[in-house]
Parts: structure tokens; sequence; C-alpha cells
């Protein structure tokens, strides 16, 4: 709004007293621009605010939906104790040969795998394969098909691990009527019988953004 200080001054004090990047995230950031792939990861203060989530929740195991360059899996993966590990799906695979460049920078190969394909085929085939559970699903994928993903999502969770969904706080939730897949996933998550879930506004440039996080029933 025309009136207020831009979100921008707090966004940067937020980032430079909690969230400065170090060599690895600013080389990740860097090799994305470089790579022609969208500005679109996290910001700093957003990948630092999914480090604590991971931490606090004890994540030994992690899923990611949407890799991009690798920037969110690198701040997730740091989270992990020796011997954890962070699954994380991708699309494109131009995205994921960026990913696996920027996380091998970051010294975390060993813990990250990213699998390429579509989502939903890959947590299909998680599925079918009766894939160990996990501790702490990030879901950041296409966004018409977050309210798809929770469906595949839940049973892979284990009961108290925690599900958390980027961009969930865009115009379209303010209209009722709005058919787009974030309302749609944030309305069914709200009504979610098996999970306790809050939208965190969260700071960007362009105004806010929002983490939805969720608590399965233990
Ligand atoms: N989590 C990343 C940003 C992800 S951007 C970060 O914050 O660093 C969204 C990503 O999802 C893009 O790389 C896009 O290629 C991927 N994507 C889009 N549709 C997808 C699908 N159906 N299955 C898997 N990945 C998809
Ligand atoms: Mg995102």
């Amino acid at each position: 709004m025309a009136d207020e200080l831009p979100l921008l001054e707090w966004e940067r004090y937020v980032d430079r007293l909690f969230a400065p990047e170090d060599e690895a995230l600013l080389a990740a950031r860097e090799q994305m621009k470089l790579g022609g792939l969208p500005e679109i990861a996290v910001s700093p203060s957003q990948g630092k605010l999914l480090h604590v989530l991971a931490r606090l929740a004890g994540a030994r195991r992690i899923l990611e939906l949407g890799t991009l360059g690798g920037y969110s899996a690198i701040c997730l993966a740091r989270a992990l104790p020796e011997g954890g590990k962070l699954v994380s799906l991708e699309l494109d695979p131009r995205h994921a040969e960026v990913a696996r460049r920027n996380i091998d920078r970051a010294g975390l190969t060993a813990k990250v795998e990213v699998r390429v394909g579509p989502a939903a085929s890959s947590l299909q085939a998680m599925a079918d394969a009766r894939e160990p559970a996990f501790d702490l699903a990030f879901i950041d994928a296409d966004k018409e098909a977050y309210p798809d993903y929770l469906a595949q999502v839940f049973p892979l969770v284990r009961p108290g691990g925690v599900i958390l969904a980027d961009n969930t706080l865009p115009r379209s939730v303010l209209d009722p009527q709005s058919p787009a897949g974030i309302p749609r996933y944030n309305a069914a998550v709200a009504a979610h019988p098996g999970l306790t879930s809050i939208v965190v506004p969260v700071l960007r440039t362009r105004g806010i953004d929002g983490l939805l996080v969720s608590i399965k029933a233990g």
C-alpha cells in the first residue's frame, strides 16, 4: 500500500540480523541466476525459518516437493543429524542439475537425493515402494496441485510429523470464491481433522508471503 513503508526495510533488517547468507547459499543463488532459473527460491529469512522448524521437529527424514536450484534443500538438509536424509522431487531436469551442483558445493550430497519427474508420480512410486515415513514435508512445487499433494504427502508423514507449504498467502486467498490451488489447499488443511495448523506470514520485498505449518496428529 502506498502509505506504508516498503516491507523491504524490515526484510533487510531480519535477513541481516538472523539470516546472513554464507558462501554456499550465495553461490546457490548466483548459479540459479546464471542458469536462467526463475528467481522464486525462498528468501534468506524463509530459508532460516525452514531450518529452525526442521530442527524443532528433530527431523531425520525430510521430503521436499519442488527443488528448483536447491536453495531451500540446503537450508533444510543443514538441519539433519548425521545419517539424516532429504528427498527432493523436481520436474525439470535442468533445475535438478543446478540443484545437485549447489548441494554438492554445500557438502550435502550424502544427505540429499533429488528425484526427477512429476511430484505426483514420484509420490505414487514412494507409496508403492513403502518408503519409510518422513518427519517433515515441505510442499513447494506446482501451486495448482497443492490439494492433491496433500492427499499424497499426508500418509508419507509419520504421526506427529510436520507438513509445511510455501507461498500460501497470495492475493487469491482473499477471494472466497477463488478456485485456485492455494486457497483450496489452505481450506482443506484448516478443515483436516488430522492436522493442527497455522499459516505464518513472512516478509517479502513485494508484500507478504505465507508458510503454512501443520502438525499431523500423533
Ligand atoms: N523449493 C525451492 C523453490 C521451488 S520453485 C526453493 O525455495 O529453493 C518450484 C519448483 O517446482 C520449480 O523448480 C518447478 O520446476 C518445480 N515443479 C513444478 N511443477 C512440478 C511438478 N509437477 N512436480 C515436481 N516439481 C514441479
Ligand atoms: Mg516457494
